[in-house]
């Protein structure tokens, strides 16, 4: 097991400097935030850090400006935002680092909040240059990372910076302890069954904690388009299917079988001639195959039963990847329904990743699911074992 230090651990006073690192970057449409669950998401440390009376400096990156200062990705929205959910002022710097952000930290009193401005505006930041994590490192006297979802990469702020500090002053947050707690259910599984269910476009990419899950699961349901590259490998005809060519050896090798999971497939799929415009919507038996014309786009209803009833046995389950193109609703049942089937199993469910999050929160199960990892590319990495150094240099 992983264990890290927590804020509970930080000898904080009133007054206490706290350098803050989240993952604020949160969708943008001109200066509205469409969605800001990642800034409600931390009141809950921000709240810890204040109730003990530290000063907060606020730090996150926001999009890819490639470290030139670009207004485009601004965290300015994300001020506003941020002091209507707390109901206070927060305070701002137009650079993370330099003599005004040092003034402004320094100036601040219990209970107050800085927020930086993009710390990817500097180039320093994603080479982990230690120059410019001395600059950051004057702004606070306790480091506390809750940014989970940056943690894979060796970025200034995640790596170089916290080891600048004393051991003793630097703790993970509450979000980050929570992503790990569970996480940890997942890589140290000890209530089974475990069912990993696992979907979205492609096997490429996922190749790494589909092979982990492949040792650590008991059974792996597997839908959305990398179902179709093992149907494929199995020699079913997929058809005009996205077909994942390249990982086809991958998933013979998973499907000749040795390691501890059951990998389950489709029996049926949803299928159609096109998907902006399909004339034709139909349901097919894999052992059917589909014709030239016909591409998979969807599991189908006795796919849906059988996963369905193989959740109900789980203890553990964890999701990542939609079992169909859910963003068009004829072929949304699918993860509706898988969505659905985690809410209702008697288990921890745990779902990771981009699409498969929106799509838990569209099926509306979102409030029934045990914990829903925003990390993104860096839940799956910590699936397939690799280290975060984000999290290591955190490690007790
Ligand atoms: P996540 O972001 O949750 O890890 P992925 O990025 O791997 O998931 O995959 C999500 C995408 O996979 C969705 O946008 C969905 O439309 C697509 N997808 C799922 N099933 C199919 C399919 N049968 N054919 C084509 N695309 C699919
Ligand atoms: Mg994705």
């Amino acid at each position: 097991m992983i264990s890290i230090r927590t804020i509970d651990k930080l000898a904080l006073s009133p007054g206490s400097r706290v350098f803050y690192r989240v993952d604020y970057n949160v969708p943008i449409e001109g200066t509205r935030i469409t969605d800001a669950t990642r800034i409600e998401e931390t009141l809950q440390t921000l709240n810890a850090l204040r109730d003990r009376g530290a000063a907060i400096v606020i730090a996150s990156h926001l999009g890819r400006p490639k470290g030139q200062r670009n207004e485009k990705y601004s965290l300015k929205p994300v001020r506003d935002c941020l002091a209507k959910l707390i109901d206070a002022d927060v305070k701002w710097a137009d650079d993370c680092v330099g003599a005004d952000a040092e003034a402004k930290a320094r100036a601040l009193k219990a209970d107050e909040i800085l927020l930086l401005e993009n710390l990817r505006f500097h180039a320093g930041e994603e080479k982990n240059d230690g120059a410019f994590a001395q600059q950051l490192r004057r702004l606070g006297q306790f480091y506390v990372n809750d940014a989970f979802g940056a943690s894979h990469r060796a970025h200034a702020s995640i790596d170089a910076l916290p080891r600048l500090f004393p051991k003793d002053s630097i703790a993970g947050g509450l979000l980050l302890a929570r992503e790990l707690q569970f996480l940890q259910k997942v890589t140290n599984v000890s209530d089974r069954a475990f069912a990993a269910v696992l979907g979205g476009a492609k096997i490429a990419g996922k190749i790494e904690p589909l092979e982990a899950l492949v040792k650590l699961a008991d059974v792996i349901l597997i839908g959305g388009g990398m179902a179709n590259t093992f149907l494929a490998a199995k020699g079913v005809a997929m058809g005009g299917s996205l077909v994942d060519q390249e990982s086809m050896e991958i998933a013979k090798r998973i499907l000749a079988g040795g390691a501890r999971a059951r990998v389950e497939l489709p029996v049926d799929l949803v299928v159609a001639d096109s998907l902006d415009a399909p004339s034709k919507i139909e349901t097919v038996d894999v052992s059917r195959g589909l014709t030239a014309n016909q591409k998979a786009f969807d599991i189908g209803p006795k796919t849906i039963a059988a996963y369905t009833s193989e959740l109900k046995r789980a203890k553990t389950i964890f999701w990542n990847g939609p079992m169909g193109v859910f963003e068009k609703e004829q072929f949304a049942k699918g993860t509706m329904a898988i969505a659905r089937a985690l809410g209702k199993a008697d288990a921890t469910t745990i779902v990771g990743g981009g699409e498969s999050v929106e799509a838990v929160k569209a099926s509306g199960a979102a409030d029934t699911i045990t914990h829903i990892s925003t990390g993104g590319g860096a839940s799956l990495e910590f699936i397939a074992g690799e280290s975060l150094p984000g999290v290591e240099v955190l490690r007790t």
